[in-house]
């Protein structure tokens, strides 16, 4: 094979990663961006496999195969509302990856390292091994949270600040000893230790976070799973795997950072586990009158409005109402009444989830706006139809100050004319805190499945 083929080929595979990063960043050219992913994907895996450095080629085709075949089966099959659930376990994948791949290559280096170069790679191995381990732990409890098998309020250990300090001065000391062991027996142990701690610290971690500050966990993790692959990609001498590690580490990092400034929160108050959480009771006392409202009376107001913002939350994905949503849209339109979205950066539970199912049932990207593009004109709207959010909408961010989402902007709908709430019963969204807005004077709570709500909507119009 002539040399330069390879290096050639990881190049033109790490444009086309960046490539598709570029397209991921706007709705338009999302798909492109898809393309241009899965097609450095099977150039880098292709040029890995070609490369001569590669043995076993039995063993390495039957493994992709049952990793392809379990991968897909399990895309295939899961849920639009799943795909955060699904993420996190993929992040877990690569956190466990990095701790297999970095306990090999201590017992089995290849090449025999002496003097600085020795240290070097060990350093890398205890750094990989430690990101790995606390991405695998730690996506395996975002993973439960996401799920539902474990509660979404924060479990808050006593003293757990010193428990997560004594972790890491443990694991610092482990280092030290790892990097002077002269022998593979003298360096397993500490290695193994930190590895123990660092899952342990993993699940910590993630247990402490509130439920409201779990899309900044989630893109954490998601950080964290580059920066294990970029680790994997130095112990291994493969330029590919750093370069797309690295990408992976920083275009998480960029997105932890909207995520923490979308819900005004410091980042390392989020990963320290809640600083300033004082696990206090979630319950406000709410007052005023519940008032329902029939869909005939809600496809009224509708259609005698000027002006109408829809605001899209988590219980119109688990309801799959973006299709009746998006045709109440051509609906109203049709009768010269203005119909805008309006898209919290943490609705639903990813990020892009709302706008992922909006594109889905074709509504018009121009008439989906940002929080801070549209906060500002809900005092002129007529009316806003709130589809199965909860948290995003909730006044007690700005007016609760012990609150766990205080601080979080919201979207202000109760400054509209009226607000309707389409949702099932009065309880309360993933952050677990009552909402006053379902009390508010000018809101009405339009009670049932949102899809089928919306049906019935568009029936009576
Ligand atoms: P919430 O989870 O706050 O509220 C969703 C509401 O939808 C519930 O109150 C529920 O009420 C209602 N609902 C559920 N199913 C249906 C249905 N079939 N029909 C009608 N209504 C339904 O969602 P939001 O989008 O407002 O807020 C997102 C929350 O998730 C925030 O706290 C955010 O921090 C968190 N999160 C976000 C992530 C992200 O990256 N976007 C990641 C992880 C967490 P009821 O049961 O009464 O119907």
């Amino acid at each position: 094979m002539p040399a330069g083929i390879i290096p050639a080929a990881y190049i033109a595979a790490s444009i086309l990663f960046i490539l598709s990063l570029g397209g991921l960043s706007h709705q338009e050219s999302a798909r492109r961006g898809n393309l241009f992913g899965i097609l450095g994907m099977l150039l880098a895996i292709g040029a890995t496999l070609w490369d001569g450095a590669v043995t076993g080629y039995t063993l390495i085709i039957v493994l992709m195969a049952v990793g392809g075949a379990a991968g897909a089966a399990v895309a295939s099959r899961v849920e639009m509302t799943a795909m955060p659930q699904l993420v996190a376990m993929l992040h877990s994948f690569v956190g466990l990856a990095a701790v297999l791949v970095g306990i090999g290559s201590y017992l089995d280096p290849g090449t025999q390292f002496t003097d600085a170069e020795k240290t070097v790679h060990d350093a890398e191995i205890f750094l990989g091994v430690l990101i790995g381990a606390v991405t695998f732990t730690g996506s395996i409890a975002a993973f439960g949270k996401l799920q539902g098998v474990i509660s979404s309020s924060p479990l808050l250990l006593p003293g757990r600040h010193l428990i997560n300090l004594a972790i890491g001065l443990t694991c610092l000391w482990l280092g030290y000893v790892f990097l002077g062991a002269d022998s593979n027996a003298g360096g397993m142990w500490p290695l193994l230790l930190m590895t123990t701690l660092a899952l342990v610290f993993g699940v910590h971690m993630v247990m402490a976070i509130g439920g409201a500050d779990m899309p900044v966990v989630i893109s954490m993790l998601n950080s964290y799973s580059g920066w294990a692959a970029a680790a994997t990609g130095f112990m291994l001498s493969n330029d590919l795997l750093i370069v797309t590690g690295a990408l992976v580490g920083s275009s998480g990092a960029i997105l932890s950072y909207i995520m923490c400034r979308a819900m005004n929160r410091r980042f390392l108050a989020v990963i320290l586990g809640g600083f300033g959480t004082t696990g206090s009771s979630s319950a406000i006392e709410v007052t005023g009158e519940v008032i329902a409202l029939s869909a005939p009376e809600t496809a009224d107001l509708l259609a005698t409005a000027g002006s109408v913002v829809i605001v899209p939350g988590y219980g119109m994905a688990v309801a799959h109402a973006q299709h009746p949503v998006s045709e109440l849209t051509r609906n109203l339109k049709q009768r010269g009444v203005e119909v805008r979205f309006a898209i919290h950066p943490v609705a639903g539970r990813m990020p892009g989830h709302m706008n992922v199912l909006l594109a889905e049932a074709k509504v018009s990207y121009d008439i989906v706006l940002e929080m801070d593009e549209i906060n500002v004109d809900f005092p002129q709207t007529d009316v806003v139809l709130v589809i199965g959010a909860n948290d995003i909408v909730n006044p007690a961010a700005q007016e609760v100050p012990d609150s766990p989402i205080a601080g979080m902007p919201v979207l202000e709908v109760w400054k509209a004319e009226t607000t309707v709430v389409l949702k099932r019963s009065m309880a309360t969204g993933y952050a677990g805190v009552d909402n006053p807005l379902f009390y508010r004077e000018n809101t009405r709570m339009l009670f049932g499945d949102a899809k089928e709500s919306i049906e019935q909507v568009l029936t009576a119009l």
